[in-house]
């Protein structure tokens, strides 16, 4: 039991009830289930307010890298609050927690980006990377070229831009949204989408949408394609080894730009600094959030290659866009701390050289498990596929109303894990501090959950 906490648990859920409304959320739905009250946490491990422990098998929102009670982070938030705890760093001003952040960051980002954007979030990432990417375009005299090419599947965020960039039909039909200027073509899903055709091709075929789409809307017309190394909220769904080489060498043909949304694969996630590491992209532009703070305090930003940072600086004048918050002294604290502990503990070398492999090692054990129709990882992202049929990729039918995934989402929770369900896809993004025993640990408690879950669709077929 946490002794921060002097409520019970059913009179924090009756309040919550009350006065909360949470995101991504059926909020009559929730009333109904009741929410889980997470109260604590450390390393890889949550503690809910009735003492019970979970395994974070998300690091909370894929956020959490360097694990949570990191003493660290909390005692320079502690101190820069003491020292600074707010000042903007419009007209004229900065302070020294942003500068020192900025440098850092330069320190770690691809070598032709040494300029950051702060922002406050993924969300407002993308927002600034939509206004500084059509800026550069007019600041060349091309004003025509004003369209965002992203992909169906993809998330960006949950602003009006981040959810017009992102490809989620849900939250598109819920407002009315894309925006005007954004166009979608296909992901590179090969498990959901890719039929008979080998992954290869496949992922082949899905780049070249991305010409197609350019030579119909005209070269002159588009400003730049986006698009996550690896979708995450999609479904952790990573490309064919074909999908970035193509698509870097049709930005490379085609004058548009390349914009990496990092939000996910940044700091570390995949075995490299950043998932364009790890596939070989050049970006002009990249969304960062998340891993930037482990999620200690929010924060965003984006980072500026210096081809667009030259020329956006010199002929724009001023770039009318900011927020109050950019550079928060308090998150560039924590996010100093926490690059600190990245390159102390080694820990992107720790993903590369060790963890990477043990987790693909213990990941494809579970791939034989009747309800899994693909396993697959890259760095510390993982993905199942249930499905009643692994060569067909036959999808599980609902049992009684509730889909396959959220059952055995349930399932996990039942089993002490936090495996996060998008469809029928199961998915896994652990902090980058997780031990060889937590991994073997998350495959074991992932295995009770899918012999559960083949136990609940046993019983349903016995008594039809
Ligand atoms: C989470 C996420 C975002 C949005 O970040 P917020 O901080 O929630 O606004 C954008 N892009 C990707 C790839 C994400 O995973």
């Amino acid at each position: 039991m946490t002794a921060l906490n002097l409520r019970t648990t059913a009179e924090i859920q009756a309040s919550d009830a009350a006065h909360h409304w949470h995101p991504f959320t059926d909020t009559a739905e929730l009333a109904a289930k009741g929410t889980r009250v997470i109260s604590s946490a450390q390393g890889c491990w949550l503690t809910t307010n009735d003492g019970d422990r979970l395994l974070d098998g998300m690091a909370g929102l894929w956020c959490v890298n360097v694990g949570y009670g990191r003493e660290e982070i909390v005692e320079a938030v502690a101190r820069q609050m003491r020292q600074l705890p707010y000042y903007n760093t419009f007209f004229q001003c900065t302070h020294p927690a942003a500068t020192e952040f900025a440098e850092a960051l330069s320190e770690v980002s691809p070598a032709h980006m040494s300029r950051v954007f702060f922002t406050n979030s993924g969300s407002e990432s993308n927002d600034t990377v939509f206004r500084l990417a059509r800026v550069y375009w007019d600041c060349l005299d091309k004003p025509s070229k004003k369209m965002f090419i992203g992909r169906r599947n993809a998330y960006h965020g949950s602003s009006v831009i981040g959810a017009s960039l992102g490809g989620m039909g849900a939250m598109h039909a819920q407002s009315g949204l894309p925006v005007p200027g954004v166009h979608h073509i296909g992901q590179p899903y090969w498990f959901g989408e890719g039929g008979e055709s080998d992954p290869a091709e496949f992922g082949r075929a899905r780049a070249r949408e991305l010409e197609a789409a350019i030579d119909a809307i005209g070269e002159d017309n588009v400003c730049a394609f986006i698009a996550e190394p690896i979708q995450g909220a999609g479904g952790v769904i990573i490309p064919p080894e074909t999908y970035w080489p193509e698509i870097s060498r049709i930005c490379r043909e085609r004058e548009i730009l390349l914009i990496a949304d990092e939000v996910i694969c940044g700091f570390g996630r995949t075995g490299n600094w950043w998932g364009s590491d790890t596939y070989a992209i050049e970006p002009d532009l990249m969304s960062i959030a998340k891993g930037m703070t482990s999620g200690y305090i929010p924060m965003g930003g984006v980072l500026i290659s210096d081809r667009v940072a030259e020329v956006v600086a010199h002929k724009a004048g001023e770039f009318y866009h900011g927020y109050t918050y950019s550079g928060h002294p308090a998150a560039c604290a924590a996010g100093l701390a926490n690059l600190r502990i990245l390159r102390e503990e080694k820990l992107v070398e720790r993903v590369r050289d060790d963890l990477a492999g043990y987790l693909a090692k213990a990941w494809a054990g579970l791939a034989d498990h009747p309800m899994v129709g693909e396993a697959r990882t890259k760095g510390l992202l993982g993905a199942l596929e249930l499905a009643s049929d692994s060569a067909a990729r036959t999808r599980l039918a609902p049992l009684d109303g509730m889909g396959a995934g959220a059952r055995c989402r349930d399932l996990c929770v039942e089993n002490g894990l936090v495996m996060r369900a998008v469809g029928d896809t199961m998915i896994i993004s652990p902090p980058l501090v997780i031990s060889h025993g937590e991994i073997d640990e998350l495959a074991a408690r992932a295995r009770k959950a899918l012999d559960g879950l083949a136990d609940a669709y046993a019983r349903k077929g016995a008594a039809a």
